[in-house]
């Protein structure tokens, strides 16, 4: 029995150190801790009470205390066992559902349950007798606790079978631990009675449980691991969202844009026009912002690729150079430009990304300077073959205040709000900029004067090639206008609105358009024997995508017609994915109608006719002078992007002089008859001509008329008749002149 005591003073010495270890740490605030402490503060109570009624026993079994000490014994490891019981409980619970939640409700159960059971155990007798240095504790208290306790081992087993994938690797531990010791103890007992060891194993277990999953320290590294976890995966669904939801708003705006652009094409009152444009522009405003936080939310997923490609330094520049002319207008400001001669001409990096870097900054000088200046200054540092550009955007606007400089690249952060708040703005512009810019391991800094003025200096390293400029590939400005041949083409998209918006910007080029709205309705088109000569091919479509029917496609013997990606998924990247998947080219919706244009010339055979325009005349046998016209103010340019080239020019003028002169006489009709419906219908017939012409002043009279005659606004008609015939037959003259002996 005396080695029961040492085991029991070690015990002692074991439970005090965890307990000034475990209360010394730093908690971290969950349920399993706080049921965890109370099983280590209970244990001290244990090992006193099992200490002092072995030493009694040894020196006194009559003693009546000691029967109080065996009750309170007892009472030790019903209470050890219901918290472990809740512990065991709580943690195999699903880590989603709150603990204190269930803590909450078992304990409702199981509290009455062990205090009636403390009572129970206080009443009944007991009694405790030391036989060859063995002490037996029996009766019915006994019985009762053996009773109870094995009911809590039951619920162990059964909580470790139900609950064993919900439960982490270290958390299976001390439960196995516990029931394999306790057999294990079960045994020695029986063959050493005189060894008392149950409190010993609850110890064991407890300080077990401090290095496997209780140990604040290790609890803490879990918790921050799962609370990574839990953020990574919310900001995964964020970008997942944001992509998602820049889709959705890319399609109806693909509308809305599209729709406005060919609105301007129609004959509008001045008024209305201006209008349509608001409206595309504030489409591209709202495009911008959600293409924002798409690249924000690209670079925080480390998505965003930085693509880089051979480029001429001279070109990118000078293009931001007119984008921020354009965006000066009117305003008092002037705009110097100036950079470093020694520039290595052709530079290799990512100039898509470097263009948006330096045009923020410069929209942002633009938008928050009133008046004076805006430097843009290039130098460079050379190395080797790299070349450092520094870039400086200064100002001499608002200023920053220098407590706001370090918040001046959060996403999302406006700054100086009372000044700022008539400025449009999402405060997404520079967290966007440092990403990139960092992305591309360059440097950004900022000095400013609260009041007089900003300067940022970007410094990114670029490889030099050492190419002159006329090796390296770049798009010639092409103004010439596209006419099509009848080339037969297809535009593939599952929304009506996107097939109708895309038909509406194609009709003007002289194509045979077919659509479908599916890729599997594209497929059984081509199968059909349809020789396309270009296809448009939407990518999110339902049952299947663009990229699914492009492959099937690819499959088709002897297909070989040029498909383009058409996709109002603009992020950055996509059109490497859609080359990639076999496109040959990409189109981003809203579509740009010069894009648009660009990729037409790319693949389609141009209609012969359309080879002329004003400068190349054709070698017909007409010899028109069109300075003529020219000179008279009509608008040929225009003209000819509607109509093509000056064989249809000539001949469609041709067709108003003769049309004109009946017509003419039939307006004197009707106006005199005050005839107004059929006055209206020929006015507007002279206002269409006359815009395809390029006459613009009879287009704007005849317009007036024709809203004059609508409204049966007779007396307009009258007093403005003089005026609209003396242009016309100014017009006819003119046309006289430039068509003589064929007329
Ligand atoms: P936005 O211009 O869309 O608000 P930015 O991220 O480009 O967002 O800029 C964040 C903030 O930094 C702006 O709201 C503005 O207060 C301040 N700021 C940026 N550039 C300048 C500048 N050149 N002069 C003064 N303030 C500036």
């Amino acid at each position: 029995m005396y080695s029961s005591l040492y085991f029991q003073m070690i015990s002692l010495a074991y439970t005090v150190l965890l307990l000034i270890i475990f209360f010394n740490k730093k908690k971290i605030n969950s349920i399993e801790n706080k049921i965890y402490s109370r099983l280590i503060l209970i244990n001290i109570f244990g090992i006193i009470f099992d200490l002092s009624s072995t030493y009694l026993a040894i020196i006194d079994v009559t003693n009546p205390m000691l029967i109080v000490l065996q009750k309170f014994y007892l009472i030790y490891l019903i209470v050890w066992m219901l918290f472990f019981t809740i512990y065991t409980i709580v943690i195999s619970r699903n880590k989603k559902s709150d603990g204190y939640d269930i803590y909450n409700k078992i304990k409702k159960v199981l509290y009455p349950i062990v205090f009636i059971s403390i009572f129970i155990i206080l009443l009944l007798p007991l009694y405790t007798s030391n036989n060859d240095d063995r002490i037996y504790t029996y009766g019915i208290g006994a019985k009762f606790t053996y009773l109870l306790a094995g009911l809590f081992i039951l619920s162990w087993i059964i909580c470790l079978i139900c609950n064993r994938k919900k439960l982490g690797e270290k958390e299976y531990i001390p439960i196995i631990a516990i029931l394999v010791l306790g057999v294990f103890v079960g045994i020695i007992q029986y063959l050493f009675p005189e060894l008392l060891l149950i409190t010993s194993l609850f110890i064991f277990v407890t300080f077990m449980m401090f290095f496997t999953i209780e140990n604040p320290d290790l609890k803490m590294i879990q918790e921050l691991s799962e609370a990574k976890n839990q953020a990574e995966k919310a900001n995964n669904a964020k970008t997942e969202f944001l992509s998602n939801m820049s889709h959705e708003i890319r399609t109806p705006l693909n509308a809305i844009v599209g729709f406005s652009q060919g609105l301007l094409e129609e004959d509008l009152s001045n008024e209305t026009k201006e209008e349509v444009k608001d409206i595309i522009s504030a489409s591209q405003s709202l495009l911008q912002i959600v293409n924002g936080i798409l690249d924000i939310s690209k670079i925080e997923a480390n998505k965003l690729e930085i693509v880089n490609t051979e480029y001429n330094f001279k070109k990118v520049f000078d293009e931001l150079v007119s984008l921020t002319k354009a965006r000066i207008g009117e305003k008092p400001l002037e705009f110097n430009y100036k950079y470093d001669e020694s520039i290595p001409p052709v530079l290799y990096g990512d100039f898509v990304r470097i263009k948006q870097i330096i045009l923020n900054l410069l929209t942002n000088a633009v938008k928050y300077t009133k008046q004076g200046y805006v430097n843009l200054t290039i130098s460079s540092v050379k190395n080797n073959d790299i070349c450092r550009l520094i870039v400086s955007v200064e100002d001499s606007g608002i200023g920053i205040k220098e407590e706001n400089i370090n918040k001046l690249f959060n996403k999302f952060e406006r700054l100086d709000l009372e000044k700022n708040i008539t400025i449009e703005g999402t405060g997404l512009g520079l967290a966007i900029t440092k990403k990139l810019i960092e992305l591309m391991n360059g440097k950004i800094v900022v000095q400013s004067k609260y009041g007089e003025g900003s300067k940022f200096t970007v410094a990114l390293d670029q490889r030099i090639v050492p190419k002159k400029l006329e090796d390296i590939q770049d798009e010639k400005i092409d103004t010439i206008p596209f006419i099509g041949n009848n080339n037969k083409i297809l535009v593939v998209d599952d929304n009506p609105i996107n097939l109708k918006v895309a038909i509406r910007l194609l009709r003007d080029y002289n194509l045979d358009i077919d659509t479908s709205d599916s890729g599997k309705g594209c497929i059984d088109k081509v199968l059909q024997g349809n020789n396309y000569e270009l296809i448009l091919l939407d990518d999110m479509m339902p049952h299947m995508t663009g990229v699914e029917a492009l492959k099937n496609l690819k499959k088709i013997i002897g297909f070989s017609t040029p498909t383009v990606a058409l996709t109002a998924n603009a992020i950055s990247g996509m059109r490497e994915k859609y080359l990639e998947n076999g496109f040959n080219d990409y189109l981003s919706k809203p579509i740009n109608k010069e894009e648009l244009e660009s990729i037409l010339k790319k693949y389609l055979k141009q209609g012969d006719k359309a080879n002329l325009n004003i400068e190349t005349k054709s070698n017909d046998d007409e010899d028109y002078d069109l300075d003529i016209l020219k000179q008279a103010g009509v608008d040929i340019s225009s003209s000819l992007e509607l109509l093509g080239d000056m064989d249809t020019y000539n001949d469609t003028i041709k067709d108003f002089f003769k049309e004109s002169k009946e017509r003419l006489e039939k307006i004197k009709e009707y106006k005199d008859n005050s005839d107004m419906p059929n006055y209206a219908i020929l006015v507007h017939a002279m206002k269409s001509d006359s815009k395809y012409l390029g006459f613009t002043k009879l287009a704007e009279l005849s317009y007036n008329h024709e809203m004059a005659s609508k409204k049966n606004d007779v007396d307009y008609v009258n007093s403005n008749y003089e005026s609209l015939m003396i242009e016309a037959n100014r017009i006819m003259e003119l046309i006289k002149q430039y068509i003589k002996e064929d007329l």
